[in-house]
């Protein structure tokens, strides 16, 4: 089936693109195109401005419970075509259907919900002045919100976006990377269905040009990124010449340390293990890719992650028995079998994979692949890949460990795997990064998340990522 768009959607208005030209989306599974959208140009880019300029000043004085009864009518519809929003992801970036389903189809409301409640729970808050009299602190929407969004979870980190900025009366542009415009498109139509006031939610669908002409627009008050860390620092330039604030949320090379006393038994851990090391074919910012095992019990970790990564199941992303799909591009699988190649150059031992798939000869697959015999300063430790792939890395004492997982340009998940939660909580304590996760890993709504050093700056989810949609006023009464 192929869906197809013939208009771009501003608000309640149908505009036809200014330059005519098209996305046409191809199916990583199969190779073929299974859709097509309107591309937006930079015309409709500044149509989109206007319009969430226009929208802002009756949005932004909606009493906050008016804006989350908009927000839950938002979620409802949402949720009713969570299986479409799941299949649409999943067909066009191959993320496996067990995952989208669990994800890409639930996150989207979920936030909505959470903002909803927190924004109509907040009031303006009365302090003693330290030296006489009080004052107002009032939180006030930054305005104006560019959104832009990567392939790999357009849905739910598209929503860490919109979810708290609608919540605190911003206005939001979005604009989606070209490998995901269907189910871009998909939520345009269900704002409009669930009655969002015009220029409240626009989605302009294109690719790094429009993404930068949007960064540097005059009418943009906030950037909200997720995507590479390349891209982020060329925006975070953009944002420091015109001081606008901006959040980055970017990439990852995060440790997976496991403690002499871990349990590796797969059928007790190997859920947990997936979604902290694996999840979404590789393609996610988060995963501890870099697994750091002590000396004494190497070959045995090893071991376990060659069973672990060697007996997933590889096949088409829309099969609901896939736990690997392909890679969302070409490019991207060029990426990862030019990393697989360097590691194997810098003398790492391939364990399990390494190649292609042999019973697929279509699609861009990659099967899941483990190094050993590899070090913290080899190329294929360091760089982020995003694909299937772990590296295994000895270490000596728990020092080492932590020395290990912090010498690193990227810090934003990472996970410790032991017995002992005590012991566990103490060694996540002296990680540096944004987040970790103690036997698991999963970021919850309820508590911030990003990263630290080349993995970004600022944080979404929780309260904190509502407060950063709002602008602090001091009134000195
Ligand atoms: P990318 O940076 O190439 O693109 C991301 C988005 O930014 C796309 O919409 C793209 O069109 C746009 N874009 C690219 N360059 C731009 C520019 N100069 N100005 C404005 N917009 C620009 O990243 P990608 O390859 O699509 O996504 C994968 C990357 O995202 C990985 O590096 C991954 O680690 C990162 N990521 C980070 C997180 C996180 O929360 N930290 C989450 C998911 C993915």
């Amino acid at each position: 089936m192929i869906t197809h768009y013939d208009s771009l959607l501003i608000g309640d208005d149908r505009v036809t693109p200014a330059n005519g030209s098209t996305i046409r989306v191809v199916s990583p599974n199969t190779e073929e195109v299974i859709g097509e959208v309107p591309e937006a140009g930079p015309a409709d880019a500044d149509a989109a401005v206007a319009a969430a300029r226009a929208a802002f000043p009756a949005w932004r004085a909606l009493d906050p419970a008016e804006r989350a009864a908009h927000l839950r009518r938002f979620a409802d519809l949402i949720e009713a075509r969570k299986d479409r929003f799941a299949e649409l992801v999943s067909a066009q970036n191959g993320m496996p259907m067990a995952v989208a389903s669990r994800l890409e189809a639930l996150y989207p409301a979920l936030l909505l919900r959470y903002y909803a409640d927190l924004v109509a729970d907040q009031r303006e808050e009365d302090r003693q002045g330290l030296l006489g009299g009080t004052i107002k602190v009032l939180r006030e929407p930054v305005g104006v919100v560019a959104a832009i969004v990567p392939w790999n979870f357009p849905q739910t980190l598209g929503f860490m976006k919109i979810a708290p900025a609608l919540a605190a009366g911003c206005t939001v542009v979005v604009k989606p990377s070209p490998e995901t415009v269907l189910d871009a498109f998909l939520l345009a139509r269900t704002a409009i269905a669930a009655g969002l006031p015009p220029g409240v939610l626009t989605i302009v669908p294109g690719g790094r040009e429009l993404g930068a002409h949007l960064v540097a627009h005059p009418g943009v008050d906030k950037v909200a990124f997720t995507g590479s860390t390349a891209a982020g620092r060329e925006i975070a330039q953009t944002c420091g010449r015109l001081l606008r604030p901006v959040t980055l949320e970017l990439g990852g090379r995060s440790a997976a340390i496991v403690l002499d006393d871990a349990d590796l038994d797969l059928g007790a851990i190997g859920a947990d293990l997936f979604v902290a090391t694996l999840a979404n074919n590789g393609q996610t910012c988060f995963l501890g890719t870099r697994v750091l095992a002590p000396r004494h019990r190497y070959a045995e970790v090893v071991d376990a992650f060659t069973a672990f990564a060697g007996s997933m199941t590889v096949g088409d992303s829309l099969d609901p028995g896939t736990q690997i799909g392909p890679l969302a591009t070409a490019r991207q699988r060029d990426r990862v079998e030019s990393s697989i190649a360097r590691g194997r150059a810098e003398g790492g031992r391939v364990t399990t994979g390494g190649g292609r798939p042999a019973d697929r000869d279509r699609g861009w697959f990659v099967e899941p692949t483990v190094f050993a015999d590899v070090g913290n300063d080899d190329a294929v430790c360091r760089e982020e890949i995003f694909g299937p792939v772990l590296t295994v890395i000895p270490y000596r004492d728990e020092d080492e460990a932590v020395r290990i997982a912090n010498d690193s340009d990227y810090g934003l998940g990472g996970t410790v795997w032991s017995a002992d939660p005590d012991r566990a909580l103490r060694l996540a304590r002296r990680v540096h990064t944004g987040t970790i996760g103690l036997n698991r890993y999963m970021p919850d709504p309820a508590a911030p998340f990003g990263g630290v050093k080349d993995s970004g700056i600022g944080r979404e989810l929780g309260p904190e990522g509502l407060a950063g949609y709002q602008q602090f006023k001091s009134i000195y009464c």
